[in-house]
Order: structure tokens, then sequence, then C-alpha cells
């Protein structure tokens, strides 16, 4: 790393600091207490500011620009989000406090729940998961349940066609599904043939990505919800990438039983460096039953003069707690402002948008690179990171090369089903100038593929890390990669 680090900037005597004169006796510190071995930068307050300031500009992130990563959904987290959930009411409540102290907390629960049913068609919305892929976990738990509870427990399969995202399988199996594949037809869509070959009385449903990780929306989805219920079998819609559906199609009028929302991706709350997210659960109203506990309840109707009381309800045949406490409350707050300023309407654009910029890429890189899948787009597509006449070069020395260009790189190699997969998704806050620049670069780097691929079998060349050995990187981790001598 090129940035000098905090130690060798030190230099003795330096500080950052003045105390005031000593104003009591002095005496001297406990024995043992002061490690003189203990290596500390001496350094002024200046010193300080810009080793921090320059270390947070290594970063990158949707605040510094266009991060166009598929299936991701990097939009643009307002800010005024984070000011909402810093409120006190919101930011020092505490969730064992009794629910007559947190009425406002639990009424925006509970709004919130609301607002995801009118927005998904669900019957009912569980705020706990913490992620996608623990709201598909819960979702699964959920289809089991609901067969065992009538006595089917020959049900052991859930069919995932190969343009699911990676999730889905893995949460199946960990609920003891087998996972069952089918394929995609020419135009993107679960292949029916293959759809009805695997229908049997042992499958206990079916998760189904759509918009699929092609970017394409399904279009034979009703007939792939009516087989799979003819079957016996539920419909489990993985939500997380909503951006293009909101205001437009709702996943329960379509049929579908059990589905899961990403907050931080569709809703606008960060994906935060491994932080928090939140995967809320809608299902249908004969699932109702069988949602985590607790879920934000009216417990006592209001009238004319008071409020309603809120409070926590436990549905008959839960299948109990998936997380502890409520959720990601912060998550939830920014979530409710989110939905509360863009409205209906608002909710509406902001599909429209997804959508239409999506596309307007697709039909800037077409000519350059190959869609293999290439009808009207969703809010992503997927193009194939390998050119004509630059045989050497893959979807990742293309995606290495963006970053010299200050771009962050598509997600790549995913899906599976397209080869040397570049999966773009430059959602709708970007403008049309980011989108602009966005594809002459790619344009300008397929150029250089054919010109000049070493360089970009070397890239990135501009960035604090040169390129890594992935696998590497992944097997060994080092998290510190460096320390002071001494120590
Ligand atoms: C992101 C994503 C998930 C998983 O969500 P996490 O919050 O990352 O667990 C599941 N399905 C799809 C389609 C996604 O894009």
């Amino acid at each position: 790393m090129a940035e000098p680090t905090i130690y060798e900037i030190s230099s003795p005597g330096r500080v950052g600091f003045r105390f005031p004169a000593c104003d009591v006796p002095e005496t001297a510190l406990p024995t043992g207490l002061v490690r003189e071995d203990l290596p500390m930068p001496e350094v002024a307050e200046l010193d300080v500011v810009r080793h921090f300031t320059n270390l947070s500009h290594l970063n990158y992130s949707i605040d510094s620009g266009i991060y166009p990563l598929g299936s991701c959904t990097m939009k643009y987290n307002p800010k005024i989000n984070e000011d909402v959930a810093r409120l006190p009411g919101f930011a020092y409540s505490h969730p064992l406090q009794p629910v007559e102290t947190v009425q406002g907390n639990l009424a925006m629960m509970y709004e919130l729940q609301q607002w995801l049913c009118e927005i998904s068609g669900m019957a009912g919305v569980t705020l706990q998961p913490s992620a996608g892929a623990q709201g598909e976990f819960t979702g699964v738990s959920i289809i089991r349940a609901y067969h065992l509870s009538r006595g089917d427990a020959k049900r052991t399969k859930i069919i995932i066609p190969d343009s699911a995202h990676g999730t889905n399988p893995a949460t199946s199996s960990m609920n003891g599904f087998e996972v069952v594949g089918v394929s995609t037809d020419a135009n993107g869509n679960v292949d029916l043939d293959s759809l009805k070959s695997v229908l049997d009385d042992t499958v206990a449903g079916l998760m189904l990505t759509n918009p699929n990780t092609l970017g394409l929306f399904d279009q034979n989805v009703e007939e792939v919800v009516r087989l799979v219920h003819e079957a016996g079998g539920l419909v489990y819609g993985d939500g997380a990438n909503l951006n293009a559906l909101l205001g437009i199609v709702r996943p329960g009028d379509v049929g579908f039983d059990v589905m899961h929302f990403n907050l931080h991706k569709t809703f606008s709350t960060p994906h935060g460096g491994g932080g928090p997210g939140s995967g809320p659960v809608g299902v249908a109203k004969h699932l109702l039953d069988f949602l985590p506990t607790p879920v934000v309840g009216i417990i006592e109707e209001g009238d004319e003069e008071l409020p309603p009381l809120y409070g926590f309800d436990t549905p008959k045949q839960t299948i109990g707690r998936v997380k502890a406490f409520h959720g990601q409350f912060g998550m939830i707050v920014r979530a409710y402002n989110y939905i509360s300023m863009h409205g209906p309407d608002g909710l509406r654009d902001i599909a429209e948008c997804a959508v239409l910029n999506a596309n307007y890429l697709l039909a800037r890189l077409r000519d350059t690179y190959h869609v293999p899948y290439g009808r009207h787009c969703m809010h992503e597509f997927v193009m194939e990171g390998q050119l004509d006449g630059a045989p050497d070069v893959h979807a990742l020395d293309i995606a290495k090369r963006m970053m010299d260009y200050g771009i962050h790189p598509p997600t790549n190699y995913f899906p599976l089903i397209v080869h040397e997969a570049l999966m773009i998704e430059p959602t709708e806050t970007e403008s049309k100038q980011t989108l602009d620049h966005l594809t002459d670069v790619l344009i300008k780097i397929a150029g250089e593929a054919r010109t000049n691929p070493e360089l970009l079998h070397a890239a990135p060349h501009n960035t604090p890390v040169g390129r890594l050995d992935e696998v590497r990187a992944a097997k060994e981790l080092v998290l510190c990669c460096w320390l002071p001598e001494k120590i």
C-alpha cells in the first residue's frame, strides 16, 4: 500500500494536544500499569485528520460513484433516512421496554407491515428476518410447517430454476429439502416441459426469482404458479429485486404464496459493509398462522378518543422466532421513511426509472457486447464479458479495468447460465450523464481488449491495491496488513 501509515508519520515529541498546567500534586503511576514497550505514534492533529481522511477515500461507495453491481440494487440511500433513524424516540428505545412506552415505534412497524402487504399483495408480513437469505429460510420453513400441519410429510423436494439466485438452493437444503433443478428456455423463462417433468406429490414448492437473474420477467409466471399449485406445492417468490415491479406487479396477485423483500435493496437502507440487512417475509392468507412470532398487531382497537393499542401477537401455528427481538429496527425506520417519502406514485416512478435506465444501458452496449438473452430487460441485464477479436480477455479483466476508470465493476461470473457473465444493474438513482459515462468506459475497454489485451490482464493499475489472487485472499484471509515492528 502506497499510503504511509500513521506510525511512519510519527516524529518524536510531536503532539496534538496540550494539557493545562498541573494544579494537583504529582504522583507516580502504579507500577506495571504502563507498557513502556507499546509503540504509540507521535503525531499532530493535522497528521491524524489527513491519515484517516485518506484512509476513508480508499473505500469505494455509492456516495463516490455508480455501483452497477447486478442483483444487489446499489441505489443511493437518501441521507434523510439516517436523520430519521437517529431521532431519539427511535434510537434510544429498548426492545424490552413495556409496549405502553413504545406505542409510536409499534405503530410505525405495524404500518410498515401493512404497506409491504399493500405493495406485494400479501396478507401478512413479519419484519423479523435480518437478511434476504434469512427471509428465504423463514419462508421455506413456513412452507414446511404448512405441509406438515396437514399431515403431508411426503413432500421432500423444492424445485429451483437454474436462473434463480444462489441463496435459493442453499435455503432449501438448510430446511432439509432435496433441491431439484429445472432449466431455462431460449427466451430466458422457466422451461415448462422441464418443470412438468419434475412435478409430483413429493414437491413441497418452487422458489422463483422473478425477475430472474437474467434480469427478465418470466413471461409464463402465471402458468408456472398454476402448475405448482396443481401438484399441491406452494410457490415462493424471491422478491429481493422488487425494484422493477414496485407499483406495477404485485406477487400476491400473481399467486405467490410466500415471498421476501430486501429492505437494503429496494427500500434504500444501507447494505452496510457486513452490517445489518433486513429481509421481511410476506405470506398469503392460508399461511398467516405460520408466521414467526411475534408480529406487531393491534391488541385493543381505538375509538374516537383513544388511538389503538399496539402490541405483539403470536400466530397460532408459528414456526417460532427467527431473530432476537423485533428485527433490524433501524432499517425498519429507514424503509418506513423511504416509502412514506415516495408514496404510491413515487414507488411506481422508481420501478419505471430503474427499468428505463437498465434498458438504456442495454441499448447502448448491445452492439459492442454480446447479450445472449436480449429481450427487454427489467432492472438489470446480463452480457458476456468475452469479445470477438479478444479471445484471451475475460469478464474478470474487463471488471478489473473498470476500476481504473473509477467505476465499481458489475457482478461477474453470475448467473452461471451465461458464459463469462457481467450482470449490470444501474438503479433508478443514476443520471443519463452517469449512464453515458459508464457505457463510454465499457466501449473504450472493449477497444483496449482488442488492441492491448495485456493492459486488461494486469488491471487494475490505478487502485491502492493491484490485482489480487482472489482464491488465496479468500482462503488465507489477512485482516491486518500492517503491524508495528516491536509487537
Ligand atoms: C441479494 C439477493 C438475495 C439475498 O439477500 P441477502 O440480504 O444478501 O441475504 C436473495 N435473492 C436475490 C434475488 C438477491 O438479489
